[in-house]
């Protein structure tokens, strides 16, 4: 039998409306002393909790959130979740002013990343991935995109993707999976950048599409590394093979990732710390999400992309913490709002919608997730917080109490609760 729970007692509700993602954050609204029903997975009523008690059946278990807030689980949707080996000495070495050509001559930088990869088994990878899914789950992530990239060879990147398979079947942070050999140029083929590209797209594509897991393919179109025709002949191959597409676009030089990714209709260009207002008009009418990491340019203290411009393009904003090992080490998509609205020149709610409808967009999940409306699925935060706007002004805190995940309450009181 279908479980019917209804929480009552909720302060306040924050949440965006709709099924598609929006440039404008109007729906962003509040809901005082509010109430949400949840029949198994599914929201089934929201709102004031006057109106939403006479709709329960009469089995309903009514949970009291004794005043907490209410928002829609945070939505990641760029993270690189998988990988081995740890840089937090090389991070200190950055801090005594070695720049990134020192640590690279050294071993460090993402090629230690890779060769940590390349050595770790499936096991060791899935034991640190699996911690960094329970650390998110705490702060509020309940569904993430999670990328390969640091394997760079057949074995080493089918490895990581075993791993995304072994831990979606087993925790409760939804995954979409995204591969991208194509993150680096691996060390066995310096110089030949195109051969890579010819190994990736004869070989390693289809053999990915075949398992059927993965959704996107995604590449670091970046000077010096995927130029623009190499990361068109990829990106092409993968939409031949009928993977959908998203890339690294733009970060540290204008070279056009955001221009190619409007021309290539990929679902979203991320980083576009240096994307033209051109590029930035094509992404709007093609529809790609621009997806910005501000934790990046604050790891690197590098430059913020211009989220007003995006804003005024008429381009669909995300935010992600672009989890990874060298140039983003957080998962905090709440400190992503507070960088969004404190760097980027983002008001509350449009860093709001960047991490829960908007980032669900940009995965293509926005009519399942990203808002708390009937219907959609139960993905619910309680914040123990007076207000959603704690999350940008009490910063730098987690204050996510309670996480429900497609109907079941799998953190209480900021611990796990065992499955
Ligand atoms: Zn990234």
């Amino acid at each position: 039998m279908t479980s019917t729970t209804c929480y009552v007692g909720i302060g306040e509700l924050v949440s965006g409306r709709g099924r598609t993602g929006s440039v404008n954050a109007d729906s962003v609204h509040s809901i005082p002393n509010a109430a949400i029903l949840v029949r198994g997975d599914r929201i089934e009523h929201v709102g004031s909790e006057a109106a939403v008690r006479p709709q329960c059946p009469a089995d309903t278990v009514f949970v009291d959130m004794q005043g907490k807030t209410a928002v829609p689980g945070f939505v990641d949707p760029h993270t690189h979740l998988v990988w081995g080996g740890d840089r937090s000495a090389e991070f200190n070495r950055r801090l005594h002013g070695a720049t990134y050509v020192d640590i690279a001559a050294a071993g460090g930088g993402i090629k230690s990343t890779v060769a940590a990869t390349r050595d770790a088994s499936q096991e060791q990878m899935a034991a640190k991935a699996r911690k960094t899914l329970d650390t998110m789950l705490l702060h509020g992530i309940t569904t993430i995109e999670a990328k390969s990239g640091y394997g760079l060879n057949r074995e080493a990147e089918i490895k990581q993707l075993n791993v995304m398979d072994q831990l979606s079947a087993e925790h409760p942070v939804e995954m979409i999976q995204t591969f991208m050999g194509a993150h680096e140029i691996p060390p066995e083929y310096a110089g030949r950048a195109e051969a890579y590209v010819d190994m990736l797209n004869q070989e390693l594509l289809p053999e990915v599409k075949q398992r059927g897991t993965v959704s996107y393919v995604d590449i670091f179109c970046e000077k010096n590394v995927f130029e623009l025709d190499l990361s068109r002949k990829h990106l092409q191959a993968a939409l031949d093979l009928g993977f959908k597409i998203r890339l690294h676009a733009d970060e540290l030089f204008p070279l056009g990732g955001a221009g190619l990714a409007a021309e290539l209709g990929a679902i979203s260009a991320d980083h576009l710390v240096h994307a033209t207002r051109e590029h930035m008009q094509a992404m709007a009418k093609s529809g790609t999400i621009a997806t910005l990491l501000p934790g990046t340019s604050f790891f690197l203290r590098a430059a913020y992309a211009d989220a007003a411009a995006f804003q005024e393009a008429g381009c669909t904003i995300a935010l992600s913490t672009d989890y990874n090992p060298g140039s983003s080490h957080t998962i905090s998509q709440a400190v992503m709002m507070a960088l969004g609205c404190m760097k980027m020149g983002m008001t509350f709610e449009q860093a709001f919608l960047a991490v829960t409808l908007n980032a669900a967009a940009a995965i293509e999940k926005a009519d399942q997730l990203g808002s708390l409306e009937a219907g959609k699925q139960a993905d619910i935060l309680f914040l123990d917080a007076p207000s959603a706007m704690y999350l940008v002004y009490y910063w730098g805190v987690n204050h996510v109490s309670d996480v429900v995940k497609a109907g079941r309450r799998v953190v209480q009181e900021r611990r796990r609760v065992a499955d």
